[in-house]
């Protein structure tokens, strides 16, 4: 028998209740091993305590150090700050791991297989910005600062190149703009170069690149590309272009990677507009949930995932509205499992 392994569970905002019912259905089936603490976060910690992040959801976290979280609506007003980027400060989730893979062939782009891993604690993120008055005027002029620390960008190009030799990638691609931003991106990209030539430059190919350079090249010939790694903000804007190159949000899965805590989510937000309706697409976050079976070492068990995914899509030919079909949240889930118990 498998260790039971515990996990704390988000269901979240919006349609994130029911993609995550979905999901459960799939781990159920697959007999997945995980002993869920159920929490609470969002605008549902809003309603139930005030917080977006209360404080039994964070213990839970810390005592699992493994979250499975549905889509967190930030409440507008009442000074709230994103339980998102939240979550990433207090667990110190330093990589965001976004893999864009072709499931349904015959779109734009066929066979796209990229994965961006972004650096998610420090950039252009840190949020300190303000403004100086002038004359009367208090909004005359906006700053922000970034934040790069060589420490920071050591420990992600170091998971990036780690990661890329252990999923047998061949080539890492440095994103960067250190060109105009000579010193905040620059550490980036002398401190990847450094880190690549002393510890990884007989197992791995680098090249680098930058990042308008890269948006263009990603349309004209993603193929190009195997691993991109880049800072905080460059890296939400690539993980959105490689969204799009295979088929949107409702297919994009992210993990939130720590030293000490992994959080797996679907990189779409709550969509309100569709949520209740029983017609959200729960694929990203089926395919996060395979993300943590492999961050687990359950390979077979992500390995049978992903094939029940495939074959719900291509050859059942069951799909939500996104994409193009006309399957409820639930027929989808159901026709899933059916593929997961009979193959
Ligand atoms: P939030 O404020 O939480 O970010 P949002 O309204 O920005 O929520 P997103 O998740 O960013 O919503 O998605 C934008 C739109 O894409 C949604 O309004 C929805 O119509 C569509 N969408 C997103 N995810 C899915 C999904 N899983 N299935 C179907 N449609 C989706
Ligand atoms: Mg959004």
């Amino acid at each position: 028998m498998t260790t039971p392994i515990p996990a704390t569970l988000i269901p979240g905002d919006g349609i994130g209740p029911e993609i995550v019912d979905a999901t459960l259905a799939a781990l159920d089936a697959l007999k997945a091993p995980f002993e869920w603490d159920r929490q609470i976060a969002g605008l549902g910690g809003v309603q139930a305590h005030g917080d977006p992040l209360p404080q039994a959801t964070l213990d839970s976290i810390r005592r699992t150090r493994l979250a499975l979280k549905g889509p967190l609506e930030t409440p507008s007003g009442g000074g709230y700050r994103s339980s998102n980027v939240r979550l990433r400060e207090e667990f110190q989730l330093y990589a965001n791991v976004r893999p864009a893979r072709t499931i349904i062939p015959g779109g734009r782009f066929d066979n796209i297989d990229l994965l961006v891993v972004r650096e998610n604690l420090e950039g252009l993120y840190i949020g300190h910005e303000h403004y100086v008055p002038i004359d009367g005027d208090p909004h005359a002029v906006a700053m922000a600062t970034g934040v790069n620390t060589r420490q920071g960008s050591r420990r992600l190009l170091e998971y990036a190149f780690e990661l890329a030799i252990a999923t047998g990638r061949k080539k890492v691609t440095i994103v960067h703009k250190a060109n105009i931003m000579k010193a905040l991106t620059g550490l980036f990209l002398e401190t990847g170069e450094e880190l690549w030539a002393r510890k990884y430059k007989d197992r791995i190919a680098l090249d680098t690149v930058i990042i308008d350079a890269c948006a263009m090249k990603l349309v004209l010939n993603p193929w190009q590309f195997d691993v991109l790694v880049t800072t905080n903000l460059f890296g939400d804007i690539l993980s959105d272009l490689v969204a799009g190159l295979v088929g949107g949000l409702g297919m994009a899965p992210g993990a939130n990677i720590g030293a000490d805590a992994a959080i797996f989510e679907a990189v779409h937000g709550s969509a309100p507009d569709i949520a209740g309706k029983g017609i959200a697409n729960p694929t990203a976050l089926l395919l996060a949930a395979a993300m943590m079976l492999d961050h687990c070492k359950l390979t077979d068990e992500a390995t049978r995932l992903r094939q029940a995914i495939d074959a719900t899509l291509n050859i059942d030919k069951v799909r939500t509205g996104d994409l193009g079909g006309s399957a409820s949240t639930a027929a989808y889930a159901q026709a899933l499992v059916s593929r997961i118990k009979n193959g």
